[in-house]
């Protein structure tokens, strides 16, 4: 699709603005980006865009940003329902996805994963797979480099990972990708779409237009991705944490099977919890179906950490692993991060609450919870909701947190910050909530065995 001077009008100016404009370029078109706000943020953007010759305006949405467009590109975050894209839409501008107008000047094969839960972990470990398997691979979508800047790369990369979210989805029309799968599907994101039903239609969009030659990767034990129409032709690939199917892989106690072969063990990934088992069988699975060489992603496997905030190893002290899972901001998460460890844990939890019942966890909380210490805005209700379940201490800040726990751990414990808040109250996000707390326990870490802490940093 060569654009032949067309214009393209880009809404929303921001990362993936600069890339989608500059693809435009390449492909012979003429990008205008417009931004209803103004201000600091858009400081850099404009900046770059006058670097680069890119018309633009801000402050607002203006008839003529939208004249004689012949297409018209929402940013991610930008609604493709607000007035001016709908004006412009009937005005005969075609309205495209990000993902959409990328992947139709793509030359990389696309593995494309969506879910509700587990796409960075799962992405971030397909790459690193496919990299130790000696392809050229580039890691694009939500969280990391904007799609199109992906497709920009010279030379093109030989695969593109790609995170997929069901906005883009929604947006997707000829989107083919080789290899897709969704991970799972639960009633997480309920207030974008009506119901579960058509959440998982929307996520089912991401195999519609694939073909023969191309691979469906499928989610046995989820009834929602289990029976998701795949295109006649479409090789599917289940995998399962339950049963066995062909020719996808499931797990048999601590065995990885295809069949009845044996092909990885449970203990080649250093990921805990059931729930990133489900990621590494994906990934896995798709690695299988794509024909990469199997030996260096076994290895590559074992290599893997996991995506720092998300039950990542710190360091251990004293013998106690430490474990930060700042990214954990509500009840689902800190459920699935206490699930995942047999071992007696000493949480650390707390920040700005969501108002979400805390008691709902009593059980889970009494059951793996050895010693609690609480922190943060919510401090006073998580004392509530679990102060008689194991003895629990208030700390003034994360350095104080990370001593009380140090003191109350033994070897044979594992010490978990999952907060099951949000990090406002003390923190500007998420990350540098993580990388407080990961500061504070490799000091104390450093400390009490210095030189041994580079070697295990993680
Ligand atoms: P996403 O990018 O889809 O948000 P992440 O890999 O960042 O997923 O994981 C975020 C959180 O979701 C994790 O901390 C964990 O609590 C939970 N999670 C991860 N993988 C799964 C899974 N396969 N099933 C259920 N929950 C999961």
């Amino acid at each position: 699709m060569r654009l032949r001077d067309y214009k393209v009008t880009i809404v929303g100016m921001g990362r993936t603005a600069l890339a989608l404009a500059e693809l435009v370029r390449r492909e012979g078109g003429a990008p205008f980006v417009t931004d209803a706000a103004s201000g600091q943020r858009l400081e850099p953007f404009r900046e770059e865009l006058e670097k680069r010759g890119v018309p633009y305006e801000c402050g607002g949405h203006t008839q003529a940003a939208f004249k004689d467009a012949r297409y018209v590109i929402p940013s991610p975050g930008v609604s493709p329902h607000i007035e001016p894209i709908a004006r412009a839409h009937d005005q005969g501008a075609d309205l495209l996805g990000e993902m959409e107008f990328a992947w139709r000047h793509c030359r990389s094969r696309i593995l494309a994963v969506t879910g509700t839960n587990g796409k960075t972990t799962t992405t971030a470990l397909l790459r690193a797979l496919l990299e130790a398997a000696g392809h050229s691979v580039l890691l694009a979508g939500n969280n990391d480099l904007p799609f199109s800047a992906a497709v920009l790369a010279e030379p093109a990369p030989a695969h593109i990972v790609l995170e997929v979210s069901s906005y883009q989805l929604e947006m997707a029309r000829h989107f083919r990708p080789w290899i897709a799968c969704v991970l799972n599907v639960s009633p997480d994101h309920l207030e974008r779409h009506k119901s579960i039903e058509a959440y998982a239609k929307v996520k089912a969009r991401i195999h519609a237009r694939q073909r023969a030659g191309d691979i469906a990767v499928v989610n046995a034990d989820d009834p929602w991705t289990r029976d998701m129409a795949i295109p006649e032709g479409v090789t599917t690939w289940p995998f399962s944490l339950a049963q066995p199917h062909e020719p996808g892989l499931w797990v048999d106690g601590d065995t990885i099977r295809a069949g009845n072969t044996a092909v990885a063990h449970r203990a080649d990934t250093q990921l805990p919890g059931r729930h990133n088992l489900q990621n590494v069988l994906a990934a896995l699975t798709m690695m299988r179906a794509g024909r990469f060489d199997w030996g260096k992603t076994i290895e590559a496997l074992r290599d893997f950490r996991g995506v720092e905030h998300r039950i990542e190893h710190v360091a251990d002290i004293a013998g106690v692993p430490f474990y930060n899972d700042s990214k954990s901001t509500n009840l689902e998460s800190l459920k699935a991060a206490l699930e995942s460890f047999d071992a007696p844990v000493v949480l650390i939890a707390g920040g700005r609450g969501k108002g979400a019942d805390y008691r709902t966890l009593r059980r889970l909380v009494g059951a793996r919870v050895k010693a609690l210490i609480v922190l943060g805005e919510d401090a006073p209700r998580l004392e509530q909701a679990y102060g008689d379940l194991a003895p629990t201490q208030r700390a003034a800040d994360m350095d104080d947190a990370v001593a009380r726990a140090a003191a109350c751990a033994q070897p044979g414990d594992v010490v978990l910050l999952s907060p099951a808040c949000a990090s406002f109250d003390m923190y500007r996000d998420f990350e540098e909530r993580g990388q407080v707390f990961k500061k504070c326990v490799v000091a104390r870490a450093e400390a009490s065995a210095p030189g041994l802490v580079e070697g295990q940093k993680r």
